[in-house]
């Protein structure tokens, strides 16, 4: 009885980590669904909500679907395409530095910071131009 919960828990790790995007918890169930008719959502929930909380995916606000679960654990900063409404990485572009900006004119500590950036991403920027 005890085996199946952590089973599900790293089926749900694995179709993350396998989308190499950002996914909503619908679908997260529905990636599952197809192969598991047991499963129901409220466990899709329950369990991205334990990966979450002990550090094993990233999760961020979609504007319109909520929370997105995300597999990329390192720190780094996203890009919502308001064409295409995906949510992306941006890599390798932490500006690490700001931290210690902040902290001097603000006064505290800071440990880290995140940012969202808004535009048009450069598979939809190709085929505005193509039209
Ligand atoms: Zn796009
Ligand atoms: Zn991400």
């Amino acid at each position: 009885m005890s085996v199946k919960p952590t089973k599900q828990r790293q089926r749900i790790l694995e179709v993350i980590r396998d989308a190499k995007g950002h996914l909503t918890a619908e679908e997260v169930y529905k990636r599952l669904a197809i192969e598991d008719h047991s499963i129901g959502i409220a466990t899709v929930y329950r369990n991205l909500k334990y990966l979450y909380d002990n550090d094993l995916v990233n999760r961020i606000q979609h504007p319109d679907f909520g929370y997105v679960y995300d597999s990329n654990l390192n720190q780094h900063y996203h890009f919502h395409c308001l064409s295409c409404n995906r949510i992306m990485d941006i890599e390798d572009m932490m500006h690490h530095e700001l931290n210690k900006e902040v902290e001097e004119k603000f006064g505290g500590t800071v440990h880290s910071h995140m940012a969202y950036f808004y535009g048009i991403c450069p598979e939809c920027l190709a085929k505005q131009e193509d039209n």
